[in-house]
C-alpha cells in the first residue's frame, strides 16, 4: 500500500476522501495536515512544512482545501518531490494550474486534477451512447440549497470561491466529458448577492444550442440534471450523473463509486508515470466570469 497524506480535513475529506482511502487496497492514510481537523488513529500535523520534513516516506499528497489556498500547498508538495491530487475545481485561476502542471512535469511527479462527477456511474455510458449521435441541443439544470450543502462556508462567496460554479463545475465536468463536440460560451447572466463577491445563480448560453441554469437558492427538491437532445433520441442524466435515462428507459450502470474511482485513477497514473490535467470545466467558469453580465440580487447570509 502507498502512504498518502490528506490535507484540509473538512467536509469533503471526512465525507468522501477518508472512507475512499480506507476502503482501498492501494492506499494507506499515513498522515493528515489540518489546522483544526484530524482523523482518529492517523498521525496529524497542523503545519504542511513540518509534515513534508518529518515524513519523506509519504510520496503522495491529496489536497482537499478550497481552491484559493490550494496552489501554495501543491507547489510545495511538488517541490518536495511528491505526487499531487487536487480536489475540484483544481485552482483559483487557470494560469496557476498550468504552472503546477509545468512544475510537476519538470519534477517528474504526477499531478491529477480530479473531477469527481465524471466518475458518476451514468457518465461513461452516456459518453459512449452520445459518441456517434448528432446533438441538437442540451440543457443543464443545477439547482441546490447552499445552506444545506455548504453551511457557513463563507469561502465560496469570497474571490476565488466561484460561488454557484463550485457545484456548477460538477455539471461542467460532465458536459465537457459526454458531448462529442466542443462548445464555447456565448452569453451569461450572473446573479451576485449585493454583499458577496461571487455569483449565487447563473444562466448560460453556449454554442450548439447548449444552455444551463445554476442556482444556489433552491429549497425543497434539489436538481442535478443534464438533458441532451439528439436526432436519435433524448439522453437524461439525473442525480449528478448517477442515473442515466435514454428515451425514457432507465439504464442500469453498476455501483456508484465516484471518490473510490478517483483514488484508483491516481494509483494508475502514478504507476505509469503520467499526469492528468484537464481544465476544460474551469475554462467555462472563467469564460462566464469574463463574459457574463453582472446582475445584483438581494444580499445573502448563511
Ligand atoms: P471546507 O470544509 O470548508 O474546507 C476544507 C478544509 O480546508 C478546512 O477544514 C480547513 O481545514 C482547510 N482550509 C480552509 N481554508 C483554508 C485556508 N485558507 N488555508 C488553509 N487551509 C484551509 O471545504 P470542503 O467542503 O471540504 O471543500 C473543499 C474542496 O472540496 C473545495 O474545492 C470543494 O469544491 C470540493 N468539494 C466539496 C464538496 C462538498 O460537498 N463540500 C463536494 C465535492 C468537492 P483546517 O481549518 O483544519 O486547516
Amino acid at each position: 500500500m502507498t502512504p498518502i497524506c490528506l490535507v484540509g480535513i473538512g467536509k469533503i475529506a471526512v465525507d468522501q476522501h477518508v472512507p475512499s482511502i480506507n476502503g482501498s487496497t492501494d492506499w494507506d492514510l499515513a498522515a493528515t495536515v489540518s489546522r483544526a481537523g484530524s482523523v482518529a488513529g492517523v498521525p496529524s500535523f497542523t503545519d504542511f512544512d513540518d509534515m513534508l520534513a518529518a515524513r519523506p516516506d509519504i510520496p503522495v499528497i491529496s489536497l482537499c482545501l478550497p481552491p484559493v489556498p490550494r496552489y501554495a500547498y501543491a507547489a510545495k508538495a511538488i517541490a518536495a518531490g511528491r505526487h499531487v491530487m487536487l480536489e475540484k475545481p483544481p485552482g483559483a485561476t487557470l494560469a496557476e494550474v498550468h504552472a503546477l502542471a509545468d512544475m510537476a512535469q519538470k519534477a517528474g511527479v504526477t499531478l491529477y486534477t480530479t473531477w469527481h462527477s465524471r466518475m458518476a456511474k451514468g457518465v461513461a455510458p452516456a459518453k459512449a451512447w452520445l459518441a456517434d449521435k448528432t446533438i441538437t441541443g442540451a440543457h443543464i439544470t443545477w439547482k441546490e440549497d447552499v445552506r444545506r450543502w455548504h453551511p457557513g462556508q463563507d469561502w465560496v462567496f469570497a474571490p476565488g470561491g466561484m460561488g454557484v460554479f463550485d457545484p456548477g463545475s460538477n455539471a461542467l465536468s460532465i458536459i465537457t466529458e459526454i458531448l462529442p463536440m466542443p462548445i464555447h460560451l456565448q452569453s451569461a447572466d450572473l446573479m451576485f448577492p449585493a454583499n458577496r463577491d461571487t455569483p449565487i445563480a447563473a444562466q448560460m448560453q453556449w454554442t450548439e444550442n447548449v444552455t444551463g441554469e445554476f442556482d444556489w437558492r433552491q429549497e425543497g427538491p434539489q436538481s442535478w440534471d443534464i438533458m441532451v437532445e439528439t436526432t436519435a433520441g433524448t439522453l437524461e442524466l439525473h442525480d449528478g450523473g448517477a442515473r442515466l435515462v435514454i428515451d425514457g428507459t432507465e439504464v442500469e450502470a453498476g455501483a456508484d463509486r465516484e471518490y473510490p474511482a478517483l483514488y484508483d485513477r491516481m494509483a494508475a497514473l502514478i504507476k505509469t508515470g503520467a499526469s492528468e490535467v484537464d481544465l476544460s470545466p474551469m475554462i467555462h467558469v472563467a469564460d462566464a466570469l469574463t463574459l457574463g453580465k453582472r446582475i445584483v440580487v438581494e444580499p445573502f447570509d448563511f
